[in-house]
């Protein structure tokens, strides 16, 4: 073994890794031999021990050399065990010195080197065969003491302390190579790791970036295809175009297919958690299948149990993927009779239920050693039957693949040439307590009744700007709008189209991504804050091959007010630019007007976007009907006991708080939501408006949302974070007055304007019983809290410049300090606004509140008197017995 071949032979990431210890213990064993050998002839002379030593060290090697190349390296490992454990220590033992010799030394190390070396039952037998050999040795030993070769003193130190230091650098070395060997393997498997994300990575980009480049011609394909489609042609050319379609239609599944296994093979799959409607998603469901199973002659069931929640949260568009999967495949392979659809529903407890799809048809069916196979990538079963029948073999192995990464399942049950029912289930969270209710599907299939129709209005005076690098793609996006009249300018950049949009107001712009200098997002950025633009506020449409929630996900972000992917059908340009289009423009055309607007209506409820939308937090403390009223999406605070993290209202409320507070030991700590939690929520808002003003509870109060909102809306340019400057209801108050001119049509910036304004008018307190909450929660010191207490002084809380500080002091009973601070606080009632009051309270009853009714009500300043029990976070400040008047100057 040259050198350079036992480095090789170590280091060999190929070579097991049994076979380089093996090598390891070969030339470990070969040194200690050496010395052994010349430590004998030092001692010894040339003596028959030396000769012995010498052929011992030749067989090891021998062996070893043996063994290696020819890659028997168990056969190796098991001789030279065998040599050493019954040759050489039962030698070295009697001829050595016994137990004062090196002889209980090479037992250790023989050990060792059948434990490292060896495994499976051998391993044993061997360890076992040692330990009966040293046990005889060692009782021979003890019994004929005379048959041992006594060392002579110097030479039992001397022997016992080369083979302690020999052994032990043999046994450390190879302790050693092993830790290298871990740290090189677990390096190499990281590089491998790093290397397979890169390969993924570059994989994932080179299928989008295919799937770009495909759906672009794709789209001049089916775009063309159907203008000409809609000329008067011979049946022949029809026949030939209806052709190009379907074509056209299965690359295009074929392309997304692809890319969904590629996204879920390289873990970069995401499962949305949203709410959405069952009942809306069914209709499209419906709506999209019911024209397939019609021209196949089948019929088609729904059937919807009444006991489903109305909103679910979870994924929408992969849990459609699945079903339009199953329900295809039933169409697909049923030549008559029908096909069926039922939904049912197991609550599990409040939050939770499993949904179960059941899809039944009366199809070729499926073998039953068939099963197995039917969700494997690109496999096909009963090629006999289904090779007529177009398909790829990847749809199921998709819904296989979803369904495990929302932890569902799905059976099968099939009477080959009968029938076979796909059994889907799906664990859900449940939104709400609503439920679906009787659903008409009936509604559905007049929807894709009239999906046939082509053009369904004209807007002549309407102006449409379509902004695409690809002349192709200007024509064709054209010339499939061009039956509704609207007037359409096409440019192919976007500086052209900072051109149009200064002197022409659209009304709806229709912008290409992926552009060669300025792109889509640059472009949507520059025309919304074009100084002297007429389409700042105008309606941008994302038109792009780009797939993948990511992008849609982005054009929210960016403030696009929709999305379509490439190739995209007349239809469903002509349903996207109407949903944008004011109403005065639109002449509806074609079938009959009613159907047809309850149809726009339809599609209006599920996508429209409105111009902004108002968030706020659960500690602006709004009362019910006014949230419900204007609609306002609400983040809840939460509330951290030793018990564990609890959302504000949902998972506790103000009650619980206070129940578990009277406990003095029990301590409870408000959190705002993190960075991560705004973001989220905020993300989600933003499907439902092009821009969000979100109002903070005060900055400068004791943890306070407000910072971690700023922070987040970094990541939105169409994100506004207002700090009130107030909590409790005075923030409230100002939620609803931005609520009232974001309904009115003002713009983001109109409304932060107006309620930054409004801050210093609004007038925030509280009078609370004591001051003890606010001790526990280390708002105020103990002594202060005792002090206030001893005196049997109400404090009222102000919030001053943001600030929550003491206000007035009343004393006396409760009832009386109770007066005086509503006395005081309406006296000025010229100055107040007599539109609305708020009544927040913590911890009173349904007496005391009527008693401050009557209070209020004798003073005859408000039409609308709100009261409303705070929410959990600041009734932890709070304490029961406290009520605040919230209200605003004119
Ligand atoms: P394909 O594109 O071939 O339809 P799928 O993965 O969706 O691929 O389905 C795999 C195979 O399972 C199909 O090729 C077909 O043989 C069989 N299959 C799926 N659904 C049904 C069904 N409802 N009835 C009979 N056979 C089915």
């Amino acid at each position: 073994m040259s050198r350079k071949s036992i480095k090789d032979r170590l280091y060999n990431n190929d070579a097991d890794i049994k076979q380089r210890l093996f090598v390891l213990n070969i030339l470990t064993m070969q040194i200690v031999l050496i010395v052994t050998l010349i430590e004998i002839l030092i001692t010894d002379k040339f003596s028959l021990d030396a000769m012995l030593l010498f052929a011992m060290m030749l067989s090891i090697l021998l062996a070893g050399i043996v063994s290696v190349k020819s890659g028997h390296i168990r056969l190796g490992a098991l001789f030279v065990a065998a040599l050493l454990s019954f040759g050489y220590f039962p030698i070295t033992f009697f001829k050595g010195g016994g137990i004062n010799g090196d002889a209980p030394l090479w037992f250790i190390y023989n050990v060792f080197f059948v434990g490292i070396l060896m495994s499976g039952r051998v391993k044993y037998l061997f360890l076992s065969a040692q330990v009966l050999t040293a046990i005889a040795c060692y009782v021979t030993g003890y019994l004929k003491p005379e048959w041992i070769v006594p060392n002579t003193d110097l030479m039992a130190h001397v022997y016992s302390l080369t083979a302690l230091i020999l052994i032990s650098i043999a046994i450390s070395s190879m302790i050693g190579l092993e830790i290298r060997l871990f740290i090189r393997e677990n390096k190499l498997s990281e590089e491998r790791k790093k290397e397979i994300e890169a390969l993924n990575a570059s994989q994932n980009r080179f299928f989008s970036s295919m799937s770009h480049e495909i759906r672009t011609p794709i789209n001049t394909i089916i775009g063309l295809n159907e203008m000409i489609l809609r000329e008067d042609i011979s049946d022949e050319v029809a026949e030939d175009a209806v052709n190009i379609r379907s074509a056209g239609t299965m690359l295009l599944n074929l392309i997304n297919d692809v890319l969904d296994m590629s996204k879920v093979q390289s873990g970069k799959m995401v499962i949305a958690e949203e709410p959405y409607s069952i009942g809306n998603m069914l209709s499209e469901i419906v709506g999209m299948l019911w024209n397939r199973a019609n021209e196949k002659k089948l019929e088609f069931h729904v059937n919807v149990a009444p006991d489903i929640p109305y909103e679910l949260i979870g994924d929408e568009i992969r849990i459609k993927q699945i079903l339009l999967n199953v329900l295809n495949n039933s169409i697909k392979y049923t030549k008559e009779g029908s096909v069926s659809l039922s939904v049912q529903c197991e609550r599990k407890d409040e939050n939770n239920a499993v949904i179960f799809f059941t899809v039944k048809d009366t199809g070729i069916g499926i073998k039953k050693e068939d099963i197995p196979y039917l969700f494997t990538a690109f496999k096909r079963v009963d090629e006999n039957e289904t090779r007529h029948i177009e398909g790829t073999g990847l749809g199921l192995s998709i819904v296989k693949q979803f369904l495990d990464l929302m932890g569902g399942k799905v059976n099968v049950n099939s009477i080959y040439t009968q029938g076979s029912t796909f059994i889907i289930e799906i664990p859900q969270k449940i939104n709400g307590d609503k439920l679906i209710g009787e659903v008409d599907f009936e509604k559905s299939r007049t929807i894709a009744k009239l999906k046939e129709y082509h053009q369904k209005f004209e807007a002549p005076e309407a102006r449409v700007l379509v902004v695409d690098d690809n002349e192709l793609n200007l024509m064709v996006t054209s010339k499939l709008l061009r039956g509704t009249k609207v007037k359409i300018d096409c440019v192919s950049s976007g500086e052209e189209a900072l051109k149009k949009t200064l002197n022409v107001p659209y009304n709806v712009i229709l912008l290409d991504h992926l552009m060669p200098e300025m792109d889509g997002i640059e472009c949507i950025r520059k025309i919304r804050t074009q100084t002297g633009g007429l389409c700042r506020e105008c309606s941008i449409v994302a038109l792009t091959a780009n797939t993948g929630e990511e992008n849609k996900a982005l054009y929210v972000k960016e403030g696009f007010d929709g999305y379509l992917l490439k190739p995209v059908t007349g239809e469903t340009l002509e349903n996207e630019v109407l949903r944008h289009l004011p109403q005065e423009l639109v002449h509806v055309i074609g079938g009959s007007q009613e159907i047809l607007e309850e149809t726009i209506s339809w599609m209006r409820s599920k996508q429209i976007k409105k111009k902004v939308i108002i968030t706020t937090e659960s500690v602006a403390d709004i009362p019910d009907e006014l949230i419900e009223k204007y609609n306002i999406p609400i983040l809840p605070h939460k509330v951290s006991t030793p018990e564990g993290l609890f959302k504000d209202g949902s998972e506790i409320d103000t009650r619980g708080v206070l129940s578990y507070m009277e406990d003095k030991e029990h301590t409870i700590e408000p959190q705002a939501p993190n960075i991560k939690e705004h973001e989220d929520f905020f993300a989600m808002q933003l499907n439902k408006a092009n821009n969000l003003v979100h109002m903070s509870i005060s900055s400068k109060v004791e943890n306070s949302g407000c910072p971690k909102a700023i922070e987040a809306a970094r990541a939105f340019n169409n994100v506004t974070v207002i700090d009130t400057g107030h909590l409790s209801s005075g923030q409230g108050l100002m939620v609803i007055e931005a609520c009232k001119l974001a309904e009115e049509g003002k713009s983001a910036r109109e409304i932060t304007a107006y309620v930054e304004d409004l801050r210093h008018k609004i007038h925030t307190s509280f009078i609370v019983e004591n001051m003890d909450f606010l001790a526990r929660s280390k708002q105020v010191s103990p002594r202060v809290a005792n002090l206030t207490k001893s005196l049997m002084v109400r404090p009222v809380l102000e919030l001053k410049k943001g600030k929550m500080g003491l206000g007035k002091i009343y004393l006396g009973s409760r009832k009386r300090a109770w007066k005086k601070y509503i006395n005081q606080t309406l006296s000025n009632h010229l100055r107040i606004d007599n539109n609305i009051l708020f009544v927040t309270y913590v911890g009173l009853t349904k007496k005391e509140m009527d008693w401050i009714r009557e209070q209020i009500e004798e003073k005859k300043i408000f039409k609308e008197i709100y009261f409303k029990e705070a929410s959990p976070a600041i009734a932890a400040n709070c304490g029961p017995g406290t009520f605040g008047l919230l209200l605003r100057d004119k």
